[in-house]
């Protein structure tokens, strides 16, 4: 196996469009051709991580937190940042880092918090996710089946469990060649009227380019009309957040104890009635403050998340308990999850290559009692 069979895998998990438009996630240092000798997860990437993976044999560091974030504008080893990047590539390290992609998809980031505290998730707390795309082309009948099939092949017209899905209407197309066209039906210089089918399929963003060019490559016309058409449709594949419920109602005290103890969470910040009862739980891995309101939307009785601000606990007072486990705390355990995937999925091609969780904390935040 090799880096990019581990990069395409993660992207199949947490596609990279799904990720922030200002976050930098994908392969951030080495060469996707590389073989893999051993994988080292993290939630960040520091120079104690890298040289963990170098000291363990690991070729390839899995992260959360990219390394590469703001521009780098010199690797002169003047900041920590710096000789990490130096040293990953001075040694073929490979870096590949899946940040918001990872948070916003189905056994991400907050499913793996929802797991660790036992709360058994019903879906995103919010989905905000349009992600598809509606190309839109006009074929002969005769070459509608071989357009479709194309399409299909490339990624595009699938539907949950279903795949091929496409809508034909019939009508009337019109068109007059120039004196250098070569038409497909009719000739040159005269306008013809033509038997056509409206073909409709919705693909992902990330593959129109793909179906696309496999639409044009199986259609016979010399100039293909097509149009693309962005959806408004929600994923429920992606999302923010996720919402769920413990097995039993406890009170907020002891939930609180519960995070804290499943977190090794030095301290918790929160605000809400101790002896109120909480069962249905709303959670964001990281800084999820801005999903309050769609906390307190769900009906939640309590939402945990980490960063909150003065004024976010002002505003959840009297309505939602609301708990910050911290930021490290709250992410986590998306490490193990990530572990367990990558492992499975090495095992299932018959390959033997460690993947291993790092054994270091690297959280920056200590708690002080
Ligand atoms: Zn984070």
């Amino acid at each position: 196996m090799k880096v990019r069979d581990i990069q395409e895998f993660m992207e199949a998990w947490a596609p990279p469009d799904i990720a922030w438009e200002r976050d930098n996630v994908g392969l951030q240092t080495g060469d996707p051709g590389t073989r893999l000798r051993g994988i080292l997860v993290a939630l960040d990437v520091t120079e104690g991580i890298a040289r963990e993976a170098i000291r363990r044999g690991a070729n390839l560091i899995v992260s959360h937190h990219p390394l590469l974030f703001r521009p780098l504008r010199t690797v002169t080893n003047g900041t920590p940042r710096e000789r990490c990047l130096a040293a990953l590539i001075r040694k073929g390290v490979a870096l590949y880092s899946a940040h918001t992609n990872l948070d916003f998809t189905r056994d991400g980031t907050s499913f793996a918090l929802a797991d660790a505290l036992g709360v058994t998730v019903e879906g995103f707390l919010k989905s905000p996710f349009t992600l598809e795309d509606k190309i839109v082309t006009f074929v002969p009948p005769s070459h509608a089946d071989r357009v479709a099939s194309a399409m299909a092949e490339a990624g595009g017209g699938r539907i949950g469990e279903y795949e091929n899905c496409s809508f034909r209407t019939a009508g009337r197309g019109t068109f007059r060649g120039t004196g250098t066209s070569h038409p497909a039906i009719g000739r040159k210089g005269v306008l013809e009227e033509v038997e056509e089918v409206r073909l409709e399929m919705a693909a992902p963003r990330r593959t129109v380019g793909k179906v696309v060019r496999a639409m044009i490559g199986a259609h016979p016309y010399e100039e293909v009309a097509y149009d693309v058409y962005p959806l408004e449709n929600t994923s429920a594949e992606y999302g923010m957040g996720t919402i769920g419920s413990l097995r039993r109602s406890v009170t907020l005290r002891q939930f609180l104890a519960t995070v804290r103890s499943a977190l090794g969470a030095p301290a918790l910040r929160w605000t809400g009635d101790p002896r109120s009862s909480v069962q249905k739980v709303a959670l964001c891995g990281g800084s999820g403050s801005d999903l309050l309101p769609d906390a307190v939307r769900s009906g939640a009785d309590v939402f945990v998340t980490a960063d909150v601000r003065y004024h976010t606990y002002q505003e959840a007072e009297g309505t939602i308990a609301l708990v910050d486990a911290g930021h490290y705390e709250t992410e986590i355990p998306v490490v193990a999850s990530v572990v367990a995937r990558l492992r499975r999925e090495i095992q299932s091609r018959g390959e033997r290559i460690p993947v291993r969780a790092a054994s270091q904390s690297t959280n920056p935040v200590r708690g002080h009692m």
